[in-house]
C-alpha cells in the first residue's frame, strides 16, 4: 500500500499526540493531518515539536458534524484515516454517556461513511485504521486473557460505545469492503497523559502532598504498557496487516492498582528526595466505582508472532521515565490543571 495522506483524528490527545508524532517524524513522505475537536482531552502543547514540520497540519473539527467531515474527505483526499478521536474517560461515561454515544458511535460512522463514498472503487489502496480498547471483551476473573476472538461483553457506556464503534468497523469491512483493520490495546502510560487518568493523577497528587485517591481496596487488575510502544505497535499494524484484521495489543505486565501506586510513591520519594513511605501516606481508599472490572489482561501473541513487535519497556523502568517527563515538564502539568492550554489554540493558529 502507497500511502500519502494520512488523516490522524484525536491526534491532540494522549495516545494521539504520540502517534502523530511518530508518523511526522519517520514519515516525512507522508502528509499527516490532525483532526481533533480540541476537548478537554485535546491538548495542542502536545505537539509543539513538530507543529512546524512541512508534512504537518492541524484541522479543528468535530467527527460528530457529518457535512464537515464530507467536505473535508472531499478536499483533502486522504489515502488513510487512522482513527484515534474518542471521549476516553471511564468515569466521565457514567457521568454523561450520551457524549461517548455521539463522538465513540456516531462520530465513527460518520467517517467509515465518508470513507466509503469517497474512496469507492479503490478500497484496495486506501485503509481505515480503528484505535481501540481491550475493555471492550469486558472483565476476567483471577485467571485468562482476552484474545483476539473473545467474545465482546462491555460493562461501561465507554466501553459499549468502544465496542459499538469496533462492530461498526468490522461491519463496513464486511458489508462493503472497506479496507478496515482493528488494534485493542490494554492500559496506557507515559508522557503528555491528561491528569485525570490513575498514573498522572497520582504523580501529580503526590508532587503537591495531596491524597492520592484508589477506587475499592486497589484490587483491580490492568495491564500496562508504555504509550510510545503502543504508537509503534499502532505504525506496525498500519503498514503491515491485512484487510479486515484485528490485532490485540498489551504489555504482559499485570499490575493490581495498589500495587501500582505502592511502586510509584516509591519512585517519587527517590525522585523528590522524601524519606522512604512518605508518599504511601496521602494513599486514600474511595467508593469503587460503579461496574469496576476487575481485571484486564490482553494476550498479545500474534502481534509478537505475526508482526514482529514486542514492548520495549520493564514497568519500572517505563514508570521512572514517566515521573521524570512529569517532573521535568512542570510548565505542562501547570497549564493542563490550570485549562491555560485550552488557549494556545487561539493564540497560535488563529492567523493560519
Ligand atoms: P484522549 O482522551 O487523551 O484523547 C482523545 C482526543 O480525541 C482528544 O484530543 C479530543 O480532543 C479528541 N476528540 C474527542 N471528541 C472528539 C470529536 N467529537 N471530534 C474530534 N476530536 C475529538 O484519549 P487517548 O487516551 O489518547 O485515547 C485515544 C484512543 O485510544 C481512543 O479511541 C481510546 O478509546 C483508545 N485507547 C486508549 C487507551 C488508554 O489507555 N488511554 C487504551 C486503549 C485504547
Amino acid at each position: 500500500m502507497m500511502t500519502k495522506k494520512i488523516l490522524i483524528t484525536g491526534g491532540a490527545g494522549f495516545i494521539g499526540s504520540h502517534v502523530v508524532r511518530r508518523f511526522v517524524k519517520n514519515y516525512p513522505d507522508y502528509q499527516i493531518v490532525n483532526l481533533d475537536k480540541l476537548t478537554y482531552a485535546g491538548n495542542l502543547l502536545n505537539l509543539t515539536d513538530v507543529e512546524d514540520a512541512p508534512n504537518y497540519r492541524f484541522v479543528k473539527g468535530d467527527i460528530v458534524d457529518a457535512a464537515f467531515i464530507t467536505e473535508l474527505f472531499r478536499t483533502e483526499q486522504f489515502d488513510a484515516v487512522v482513527h484515534l478521536a474518542a471521549e476516553s474517560h471511564v468515569d466521565r461515561s457514567i457521568a454523561n454517556p450520551m457524549e461517548f454515544v455521539m463522538t465513540n458511535v456516531i462520530g465513527t460512522v460518520n467517517l467509515l461513511n465518508a470513507a466509503k463514498e469517497h474512496w469507492k472503487g479503490d478500497y484496495a489502496q486506501k485503509r481505515f485504521y480503528h484505535v481501540s480498547t481491550d475493555e471492550v471483551y469486558g472483565a476476567l476473573g483471577e485467571t485468562g486473557m482476552f484474545t483476539e476472538t473473545t467474545a465482546y461483553d462491555p460493562h461501561s457506556p465507554y466501553s459499549a460505545s468502544k465496542a459499538s464503534s469496533d462492530h461498526f468497523v468490522r461491519a463496513y469491512h464486511d458489508t462493503y469492503g472497506l479496507d478496515a483493520v482493528i488494534s485493542n490495546c490494554s492500559n496506557n502510560y507515559g508522557s503528555h497523559h491528561f491528569p485525570e487518568k490513575l498514573i498522572p493523577l497520582a504523580i501529580n497528587n503526590i508532587k503537591n502532598n495531596k491524597a492520592v485517591p484508589v477506587y475499592g481496596k486497589g484490587e483491580n487488575v490492568r495491564d500496562w504498557l508504555w504509550v510510545e510502544d503502543h504508537a509503534r505497535a499502532i505504525d506496525v499494524i498500519f503498514h503491515q496487516a491485512k484487510a479486515g484484521e484485528t490485532y490485540n495489543i498489551g504489555g504482559h505486565n499485570e499490575w493490581k492498582n495498589i500495587d501500582l501506586i505502592k511502586l510509584l510513591c516509591k519512585i517519587m520519594d527517590q525522585k523528590l528526595g522524601r524519606s522512604s513511605g512518605t508518599s504511601e501516606q496521602l494513599i486514600t481508599y474511595v467508593t469503587d466505582r460503579a461496574g469496576h472490572d476487575l481485571r484486564y489482561a490482553i494476550d498479545s501473541s500474534k502481534l509478537q508472532e505475526k508482526l514482529d513487535w514486542v514492548p520495549s519497556l520493564q514497568f519500572e523502568e517505563g514508570l521512572a521515565k514517566t515521573v521524570d517527563w512529569y517532573l521535568e515538564n512542570e510548565q505542562w502539568l501547570d497549564d493542563v490543571t490550570s485549562s491555560n492550554y485550552q488557549s494556545y489554540y487561539e493564540t497560535q493558529y488563529a492567523e493560519r
